[in-house]
């Protein structure tokens, strides 16, 4: 049994096309994770996993699943092949008590807000790979409270990933923008990256924004990122920038780091 601490980390995965496409995110993923001790699993908590139940996937060989449309056939050809760990959704399980968790033996897999991810930083897909539902009834608080119950897995070879996006407004989304976010994109994302750096535990003071409501129309890819921050306030640690930048005016891709040592092999400008 590993008697260190696994890193964790948040990524902001943005488009699906990031899984069949190389650039400065998919190889500061990539970078992340060359970066880690081998897992004995990896747990994710997905953006594309939102549903009415707090669940683990507990199946041994999670299917991939593509969920998403109007992408070309490349991006539905990709497999992640990555085994799953009955025994290890059951020690999830066992570790948020009393909260409780089900688990889920034929229902989800491996979506791609977890293998757009881990195909760059885990190619082999040999590393067992478990998904934890983000259960949408529950407020913020929730999230935050059951990632802390989630802390102990990291001395036992657990790599938690948190997978979503910082901002996430596709209604407001400007492909034309490029790489570059609206002011309030960036508003809300350096005032996030301000918590995550120095005060993980008072992530919440987002919701005091006003930009909130325009970062975060919906929770679900926000989500995530509690996960990380609670883990680093849970271990009085804060978290790294691994790679920040912005795309199409309402998308932040900024990703986040706990107790990695990442050896970034590209120069990182930020994208603005
Ligand atoms: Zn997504």
């Amino acid at each position: 049994m590993p008697d260190t601490l696994m890193p964790a980390a948040f990524i902001g995965h943005g488009s699906p096309m990031n899984a069949i496409e190389e650039n400065r995110y998919t190889d500061a993923w990539r970078d992340f994770g060359a970066s880690v001790p081998r897992p004995r699993a990896i747990l994710v908590i997905s953006a594309h996993w939102y549903i009415n139940a707090t669940a683990v996937t507990a199946m041994r060989q999670p299917r991939t699943i593509h969920d998403f449309f109007g992408f070309p056939p490349e991006l539905f050809a990709v497999e992640y092949p990555a085994p799953g760990d009955p025994t290890i959704a059951e020690e999830i399980v066992e570790a948020v008590k009393p909260e409780w968790v089900g688990l889920d033996s034929d229902s989800w897999g491996i979506d791609h807000g977890t293998w757009s991810v881990l195909r760059h930083a885990f190619p082999d897909a040999d590393i067992p790979v478990i998904q934890l539902s983000i259960n949408a009834f529950k407020p913020l608080q929730y999230h935050l409270d059951l990632a802390a119950r989630l802390a102990p897995l990291r001395g036992q070879g657990v790599l938690i990933v948190g997978s979503g996006n910082v901002v996430h407004n596709l209604q407001m989304v400007q492909f034309a923008l490029g790489a570059t976010g609206f002011d309030w994109a960036h508003r809300f994302d350096d005032y996030a990256r301000g918590l995550m750096s120095e005060q993980p535990a008072e992530i919440l003071r987002v919701e005091d924004l006003h930009e909130f409501a325009l970062a975060v129309p919906t929770p679900d890819h926000f989500i995530p990122l509690l996960y990380v921050a609670a883990l680093a306030a849970e271990a009085s640690r804060t978290c790294d920038v691994l790679v920040e930048g912005a795309l199409a005016g309402s998308l932040t891709m900024t990703a986040y780091t706990l107790d990695a040592h990442v050896r970034l092999d590209f120069a990182s400008p930020p994208g603005r």
